[in-house]
């Protein structure tokens, strides 16, 4: 560590808490710690100008699953571990909302929408979701819908079901984010962005960590260290079940007589799109290519690319023209099971990672439970 004053060594260096990732899931984490602890000094490092996973990088879905891939968890688990899935989606929806405020996160109760290609037993699969989660919900949460097809101008002879919940929103990622931050400066959290942590090191008295920004490189201690860095704690964590899994998205340009105006998914939830004013989203389409979507590194895969696109000509807007304004990717972190990966690593290390596809559900509850470990509540 070259160069640090007596000041800075003094001052600047030591903290009683630091948290690691500037996503949904550390600024939750680092806004708890520093709520519950007034006096305490809390620091949040981010190695991106702006967040680089993917909590800025989503579609913006405030969603907990539609019936198809409801059904395709209910393979894969017990109803009683899905139920506990699905509340806690639920919940750290309500938590995102009452925390920040929907005003601040842009968020709008659109409801949204399954898309079917075949009619099959529709009426039934959506009782039988509705029945699985009642124990949940005080009404049902899931309608059949196949007179607003027309409404919202898909290609008819291909989009022939429609189903409901009339329970999903829609949130600006972006806001969610400036608004977290805004808390955390009110609440005195430091937070250091465009600065990575290179490496950590425990010794029995205090945790080392070892930053770089730029040409900078500095040392700081803390107390308590929380890892919430999702897909990227693998590399420090190369035992733990955590993989990548590169998402993309496409943005279209303004569409003045777009009639999408809520949230749709469509193919276990593997597809989405949305509106974001006049212009449309998507995204999705990881499964057909999954082994090159494994990956750490940000790009535009361009199979999916372009199945993304054949699918908004075939049945999202089929008689409309459009470009592609804007497009980018983020980083998910999964697990063989669905659930987040939240545990103590040592006495006064704790990981709060692998949120899977649905992590603006989630990410408020996952940072409260990292912050209670570290807080040893
Ligand atoms: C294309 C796409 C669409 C999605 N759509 C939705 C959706 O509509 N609804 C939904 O609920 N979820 C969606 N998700 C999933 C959701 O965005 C994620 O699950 C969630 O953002 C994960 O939050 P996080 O805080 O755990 O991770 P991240 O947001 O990835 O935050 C981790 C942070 O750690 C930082 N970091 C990593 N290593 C270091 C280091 N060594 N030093 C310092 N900082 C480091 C990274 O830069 C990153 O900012 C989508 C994801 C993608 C990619």
């Amino acid at each position: 560590m070259k160069n640090i004053s007596f000041w800075e060594r003094n001052w600047l260096t030591d903290y009683d808490y630091v948290v690691i990732g500037g996503g949904i899931v550390g600024s939750f984490t680092a806004l708890k710690i520093a709520s519950e602890n007034k006096n305490a000094k809390v620091a949040l490092i981010e190695r991106g100008i702006l967040p680089l996973g993917a909590s800025t990088k989503n579609a913006g879905f405030a969603c907990f699953g539609s019936i198809s891939e409801i059904e395709e968890n209910r393979k894969e688990m017990s109803d009683d571990n899905l139920l506990s899935l699905l509340e806690l989606r639920i919940r750290g929806l309500e938590k995102l909302q009452n925390d920040l405020g929907d005003k601040n996160i842009s968020y709008s109760n659109c409801s949204g929408y399954e898309l079917f290609f075949d009619n099959n037993r529709l009426e039934q699969r959506i009782c039988e979701i509705n029945e699985l989660l009642n124990p949940l919900m005080d009404e049902n949460c899931f309608s059949m819908s196949n007179k607003d097809i027309k409404r919202f101008d898909f290609a008819k002879e291909i989009v022939v079901g429609l189903a409901k919940n009339k329970y999903e929103g829609s949130i600006n990622p972006g806001k969610m984010i400036f608004s977290l931050k805004k808390k955390l400066g009110s609440l005195g959290v430091d937070c250091y962005f465009s600065t990575e942590v290179e490496s950590f090191e425990e010794t029995s008295k205090r945790i080392f960590l070892k930053l770089k920004s730029r040409n900078q490189s500095i040392n700081i201690t803390t107390n308590k260290l929380a890892i919430c860095t999702n897909a990227f704690a693998k590399k420090w964590f190369d035992v733990e079940d955590i993989s990548p899994g590169r998402g993309i998205i496409l943005m279209t340009n303004d569409l003045p007589e777009l009639k999408v105006n809520s949230c749709f998914h469509y193919n276990e939830g593997y597809y989405y799109f949305r509106n974001v004013g006049r212009k449309l989203l998507i995204g999705g389409g990881r499964e057909i290519d999954k082994n090159k979507e494994t990956t750490f590194s940000f790009g535009i895969n361009k199979t999916i690319r372009q199945k993304l696109i054949n699918d908004i000509q075939t049945f999202i807007i089929p008689n409309m023209d459009f470009n592609i304004e804007c497009e980018w990717s983020g980083i998910m972190g999964f697990g063989k099971i669905k659930l987040p990966l939240i545990k103590k690593v040592s006495e006064n290390i704790s990981l709060g990672v692998r949120l899977g596809g649905m992590g603006i559900s989630i990410g408020s509850i996952i940072g409260e439970k990292t912050a209670n470990l570290i807080l040893n509540k």
